[in-house]
């Protein structure tokens, strides 16, 4: 993984850390979740990365770049049999060499369980597979690395935000953090109300003792995961226009959306500085025409 500084964009005492600079074709957050994986297979002598995800995935898309640049081989099991979602993100990985496995939504709900992810380690031996979202300890302990990014650009840092999905990302902040930090997490999700045991369980074992402070907030997903409002659409646009850092919808929208409204009605003193993670995912703007 390329080691590029990462900027911090400021504005109105907001401070932006961009991990979508880092990364090189593997930006943002999915790098440090899935670094482990690629030292795992060498480790094993394992030929090929497995793992599952949408039509429009971060995950296997970074999975697909990091394979191809590090010489490993991927697959991907992806949802949606009628092959009607051949995204912009789909046609890189497969031009990165991932091998696509469609399966029915119906099948893709066993994700997560042992029988039915041990069909594909055996089709695709000698195999690993990461779970969905990179959502491991394993991922969580490789998020650690974002922490000593934050010590070291910016030492001052005290409240951290960050988008969360399986909340692996925030946990690999919320072990690599002390108690001199509050952490807030912002739900990509609606009603996700076992993210904070989730957290909890991604923590790695040597974390489990840590003091930061943390939340995860579940007001600011505007109507679903993946889902676009009025208000979400005219903020990215606007936000965009004026400080020229383009966000995607999904994640990083909604984080600076939630930001702007704790802030504007006076939850959070706008005087007091915040450091916004921007986790990358700008691959999935390609999949909302109205973000051009
Ligand atoms: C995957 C992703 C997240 C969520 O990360 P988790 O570790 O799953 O919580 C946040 N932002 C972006 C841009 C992502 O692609």
């Amino acid at each position: 993984m390329s080691d590029t500084p990462v900027l911090g964009v400021s504005f109105d005492h907001v401070s932006l850390l961009r991990l979508d600079q880092t990364g090189g074709l593997a930006p943002g957050n999915k790098a440090f979740k899935l670094r482990h994986y690629f030292f795992e297979a060498k480790r094993l002598g394992a030929a090929r990365l497995i793992s599952f995800g949408g039509p429009w995935s971060n995950h296997l898309h970074a999975l697909a770049a990091m394979g191809c640049q590090l010489g490993v081989e991927t697959v991907g099991i992806v949802r949606g049999e009628l092959r009607e979602e051949n995204s912009a993100m789909l046609s890189d990985a497969r031009r990165w060499g991932m091998h696509i496995v469609y399966v029915s939504r119906e099948d893709y709900r066993q994700r997560n369980e042992a029988a039915y992810q041990q069909k594909f380690i055996e089709r695709f031996a000698p195999s690993v597979l990461i779970p969905e979202g990179g959502a491991s300890r394993a991922g969580a302990r490789g998020c650690m690395a974002v922490a000593d990014i934050i010590r070291r650009k910016a030492p001052l840092a005290r409240h951290i935000v960050v988008p969360v999905g399986t909340g692996t990302t925030m946990a690999g902040l919320v072990a690599g953090l002390d108690e001199s930090f509050e952490i807030d997490g912002i739900s990509a999700l609606k009603g996700a109300h076992d993210l904070t045991q989730r957290v909890k369980a991604l923590l790695p074992r040597s974390a489990r003792n840590s003091r930061a402070h943390w939340r995860i907030l579940h007001d600011y997903h505007c109507g679903g995961f993946a889902r676009v409002n009025v208000l979400l659409r005219e903020f990215m646009l606007a936000f965009e226009t004026i400080h020229g850092v383009e966000l995607d919808p999904v994640y990083t929208g909604k984080m600076l959306l939630a930001i702007h409204q704790l802030r504007a009605c006076g939850v959070w003193h706008e005087g007091a500085s915040v450091l916004a993670i921007h986790t990358g995912g700008l691959q999935g703007r390609r999949g909302y025409s109205w973000l051009g």
